[in-house]
């Protein structure tokens, strides 16, 4: 049996789980960061909460005994991804990422490429006056000081009391979306500039389409970098690159996993099972 660790927080890794629990000879875990209210939950076994760094990855490795780790996380948490690249080094396991292909800007769009959120607050500063601002919730505050801009804000769920709020709605859902939706929000609000992540996937790609429909300009921030490993593309090619180890690796392990007995449905909290 190979024990499969998926890092994940993302719709591709809920896919991933739901496939590879009907794959015989593997067992995952997905690990979620705890960061949404009500989480999509993949199917299996879940750990929910940050594992403490490289160290606390490499002993949660360790200890449950992992032999794969799936980097399946959104482009843009490139922490957990450094974390995962350095602590399978460590312990001496594969490890994958699963990147999905970033968006193409495409003849009618109008990006202003910028290479993450204070630059695009800057360029907003002098050329935006309603904004629809869809970088989810941890950043808003990046934007505050842009008085004189309104802005219309999506995010999953609503920012912590603490947080400094830019002037303007919070509007909270989460995707997909469809293309109607979202050139009724860009027509409705009067929105002149979108900002988002290049996120990649279809999920939130309808507001792109909208904004070349619409002429819109989109302020699109470009991936950070990631660490350097083998990746794919996809889900599906994930479940080939897994096949392929249950076939090719050996393991040596006497005696062998005992069976995983956590998972979400389990009384007991991950902490009191020790994941
Ligand atoms: P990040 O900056 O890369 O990670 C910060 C810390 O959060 C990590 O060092 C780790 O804590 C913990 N963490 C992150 N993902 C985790 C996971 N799947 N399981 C366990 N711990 C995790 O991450 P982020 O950008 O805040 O994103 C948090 C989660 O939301 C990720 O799972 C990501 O896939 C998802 N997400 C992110 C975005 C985005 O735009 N950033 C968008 C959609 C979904 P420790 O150091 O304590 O281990």
């Amino acid at each position: 049996m190979l024990r499969v660790l998926i890092i994940g927080g993302i719709g591709d890794a809920v896919e991933l789980a739901a496939k590879v629990a009907n794959i015989p000879g593997i067992e995952a875990i997905s690990s979620l960061a705890g960061r949404t209210r009500e989480p999509a939950t993949p199917v299996g076994n879940v750990r929910i909460g940050g594992f403490g760094g490289v160290a606390g990855l490499v002993t949660y490795l360790r200890e449950m005994q992992i032999d794969i780790l799936i980097d399946a996380t959104h482009p843009f948490a490139n922490q957990i991804s450094e974390n995962a690249a350095a602590a399978t080094q460590e312990v001496g396991i594969p490890r994958l990422m699963v990147i999905r292909p970033a968006w193409e800007k495409l003849k009618d769009d109008y990006w202003l490429e910028v290479e993450n959120n204070l630059a695009a607050a800057a360029v907003l500063a002098n050329q935006a006056n309603r904004v629809f601002l869809t970088i989810g919730r941890q950043e808003i505050a990046t934007f505050a000081h842009l008085q004189e801009i309104w802005f219309l804000m999506r995010m999953i769920d609503p920012p912590n009391a603490d947080v400094v709020v830019p002037p303007g709605l919070i509007l909270c859902d989460r995707g997909p979306f469809s293309l109607e939706n979202e050139q009724e929000i860009l027509l409705k609000y009067n929105i002149d500039t979108i900002v988002s992540k290049n996120s990649g996937g279809s999920a939130t790609y309808p507001k792109i389409i909208a904004a070349r429909k619409l002429g819109i300009k989109v302020v699109m921030v470009n991936r950070p970098p990631v660490p350097p490993g083998e990746q794919v593309a996809d889900v599906e090619s994930a479940v080939q690159w897994l096949r392929g180890c249950l076939k090719s690796i050996r393991i040596n392990r006497d005696p062998p996993n005992p069976p995983y007995k956590g998972g979400l449905n389990s009384s007991k909290s991950p902490l009191e099972r020790g994941i």
